[in-house]
């Protein structure tokens, strides 16, 4: 039976095929990237659904009896081997296959189906999810949840709001503070924390506590639950809850699992319950590609894999069949970096291939256009917009590419996690501004603004003339009690306004920055709200660089709606379905491949970011790069610019990084080498540490101390395909 069915699988590579072809009970596999992973979950459900395992231990098919066994044991070429086989066959809905976002689980569903030799009436009924998902599914069967009872986002923040209100804690912006509350709301709840050992960071403690019990309290007086909740809620029914547990570990006997170094704790627990008694739970995963530590995710439950499942199968994958020989080097090079981590060896079949190509541009305005022309250039030489990314470290540095799309009529698909910066509160600020500036009987841009910075017109003169019909400004100047230094602050605005109304948009916002204080308010509630001032900062020169185009805020403002609409539509559209390049931050990226792939902003402050500074936070950035560059199959540009909204950047270490420092012993005579200063050239000889090199540019050979450009790394060696 075994060599019917291994025939089958001749195309995967033997590790492959052991973990295809394992038997029951917990099997993990651990591999680096584009070693097939997901490809061999794609097999076992194959496997399964067509064969099932070869020891099913736990039952025998009805319709086998003790001949056929050994039939299928001793005699595989029986004329009836063959039809036996299908009796172990697993019913496809009793398998559940689990990611971590909605997209990457809908791909993992399209590239089954795609499958060849997939008989899709037989397959049908896997069940592929997320966590939430498949979590849902299970609470809603328990409590009759209704999908009306999952509060909504905006709702959730409504809630959490009025608590603070009525709690009266003080804070200045709604959005960031109810973010980060938000977030630390989902954090105890993903890390099963008790609430009571808890020490918030957004508050004090006492205060953070009465907030999420009051939280807890509203939601169970309305029967609601959150998306958090999902998870936890889950956890705790299947603990407290035999027969329901029963119930849904018998249904899906199999359960599979992607991207498994993601997982959090509250997951990790719930998927021990629903997997066991027999743990037929199969996982893959790369512990240098765990990029969700700050939502909980813990590598660590995929290194003690073993530990926890003593019988636990183990295959390591380690033949790269996604990546050229150089880009595998490159990527090895740069993870090897990192101290705390599995060491994983990697081979490939494929060609050497390219020499990363590296862009450097001015700046950002300028690196997007140098991209564009890369990616015309791609499809100049016949390659499809769908074979190529531009992936990015963070969501702001998609609006100069977006509008780089847009001008030059490239279509793209944007991951959805990719917010539009215009809808950013900071930027609906200064369009106020601008939208005031233009009309003042614009009273919702002038309630707005009027006390960012500011002007100390309070809440009770706004209501005041607010009560009166027509133009909001005049209405306060007309309210009682207003004192003379407010009506001078309204003056000074009328003014500033009035002077900003004719300027070009780009010069305007700098004007409102400077000028009006904007800068300093943002400092101020920066402070304030003790978070960082950087990421406001960041918005702020973008949301100017991108204004510094256009000679009219008529054409500014067409332009900014036109971004909205298209966004949209980038994030509508199927992956697939259409000729289009995909633009997505290096979380988004994750489990992708595309023949060519542009990283976008390569430079320190970006990539590592400059919020995390500590060894843990820069490990964590290493391995969002790491994700970036590992989905390329042939070709990878690094894109790099000089200056980020005026002021000088260095470019990214991890550009360093992708070069081996290679050691002394490498050089000899007659190699070729590259100096970074003096370019090529081929070593004629050495003593001691000094070679004399014959630069291609040079007359005469030059005397280099190797040694210290190795420390430097101003040297490499040069290989071509004969070494
Ligand atoms: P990541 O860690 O990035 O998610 P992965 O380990 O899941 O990577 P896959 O996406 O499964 O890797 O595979 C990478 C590429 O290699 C895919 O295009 C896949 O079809 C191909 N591949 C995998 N195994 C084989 C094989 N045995 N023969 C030919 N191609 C293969
Ligand atoms: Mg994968």
């Amino acid at each position: 039976r075994d060599k019917i069915i291994e025939k089958n699988y001749e195309h995967l590579n033997e590790n492959q095929r052991k973990a295809v072809l394992t038997g029951e009970g917990p099997q993990m596999v651990i591999a680096g990237p584009g070693s097939g992973k997901t490809h061999v979950i794609m097999h076992r459900l194959h496997y399964l659904i067509s064969y099932g395992p070869i020891y099913n231990t736990y039952k025998v098919p009805e319709g086998i009896t003790k001949e056929d066994i050994d039939i299928l044991k001793n005699d595989s070429n029986h004329p009836r081997a063959k039809e036996l086989l299908s009796y172990y066959a697993i019913d496809p809905r009793s398998i559940l296959v689990i990611t971590f976002t909605k997209a990457a689980a809908e791909e993992m569903k399209q590239r089954f189906y795609n499958m060849q030799d997939i008989n899709s009436a037989k397959s049908q009924g896997i069940l592929f999810g997320t966590f939430h998902s498949v979590f849902f599914r299970i609470l809603r069967s328990a409590y009759g949840y209704h999908i009306d009872q999952v509060i909504k986002e905006d709702e959730k923040r409504l809630v959490l709001k009025k608590i603070t209100e009525e709690m009266e804690i003080e804070y200045q912006d709604e959005q960031e503070f109810l973010n980060d509350l938000e977030n630390e709301i989902g954090l105890i709840k993903n890390d099963l924390i008790h609430l009571s050992y808890y020490n918030s960071m957004t508050l004090p403690s006492e205060q953070f506590r009465k907030i999420v019990s009051y939280y807890e309290r509203y939601k169970s007086q309305h029967q609601k639950i959150d998306f958090d909740d999902m998870l936890y809620h889950c956890y705790e029914l299947l603990r407290n809850n035999k027969n329901i547990l029963s119930l849904w570990s018998n249904r899906y006997k199999y359960i599979l699992i992607d991207e498994f170094q993601d997982i959090n704790k509250v997951q990790y627990e719930t998927i021990k319950l629903l997997s066991a008694p027999y743990n037929h739970l199969f996982i893959v995963g790369d512990d240098d590609q765990s990029i969700y530590k700050f939502r909980g995710a813990r590598p660590e439950f995929l290194l003690h894999f073993p530990q926890d499942f003593k019988n636990a199968g183990r295959v390591t994958l380690d033949i790269n069949y996604r990546s050229t020989g150089r880009i595998i080097d490159i990527s090895s090079s740069v993870i090897s970096k990192n101290v705390h981590r599995y060491q994983k060896e990697i081979k490939t079949i494929n060609e050497k291939g390219d020499e990363p190509v590296f862009i450097q541009s001015e700046d950002g305005e300028e690196e997007a256009l140098h991209i564009a022309e890369w990616i015309l250039n791609w499809k100049k030489k016949g390659m499809a917009y769908r074979d190529i990314a531009v992936i990015f470290r963070t969501n702001i540095q998609a609006r100069a590419l977006v509008d780089i799309m847009l001008d030059l009529n490239i279509p793209f698909y944007l991951r959805d996690e990719i917010p539009n910066v215009y809808e950013h509160w900071v930027a609906k600020d200064i369009l106020a501004y601008i939208k005031l500036s233009k009309d003042l009987k614009d009273n919702e841009s002038l309630e707005r603004i009027i006390n960012k910075p500011k002007r100390y017109i309070s809440k009770g003169v706004i209501f005041e003339a607010r009560k009166k019909n027509g133009i909001l400004f005049e209405n306060i100047y007309k309210t009682p009690y207003l004192q003379t230094w407010q009506v001078n602050r309204l003056e000074e605005l009328k003014f500033h306004l009035d002077s900003i109304k004719n300027k070009k948009p780009g010069e305007a916002i700098a004007y409102i920055r400077k000028n009006i204080g904007y800068n300093d308010y943002i400092i101020e509630y920066a402070q304030y709200r003790n978070i960082s001032f950087k990421g406001l900062k960041e918005l702020l020169d973008e949301i100017q660089e991108a204004a510094r185009h256009y000679e009219s805020y008529e054409e500014w403002m067409n332009h900014i709606q036109n971004v909205g609409e298209e966004m949209k539509a980038g994030k509508r559209r199927i992956v697939g379905e259409m000729d289009a390049v995909t633009l997505s931050t290096m979380h988004g990226a994750k489990g992708l491949e595309f023949e060519a792939v542009c990283i976008a902003g390569t430079v320190e402050g970006v990539i590592p970011h400059n919020k995390s500074s500590s060894p843990a936070e820069l490990e964590e950035e290493r391995r969002l790069f790491y994700v970036g560059i590992t989905r390329a199959k042939k070709y990878l540009a690094i894109s790099t610019v000089k200056k980020r909204y005026e002021e000088e950047v260095e470019p990214s270490r991890f550009i360093e990084e992708m070069t081996k420092k290679p050691s002394l012993e490498e050089f000899h005579k007659g190699i070729s080498i590259y100096h970074k200063k003096h370019g090529r050239g081929k070593i004629q000889s050495i003593q001691g540490t000094i070679a004399a090199i014959m630069f291609e540019k040079g007359i005469l050979p030059r005397k280099i101390d190797l040694k210290y450009c190795i420390d430097k790394k101003i040297i490499t060696i040069e290989k071509d395909a004969t070494n």
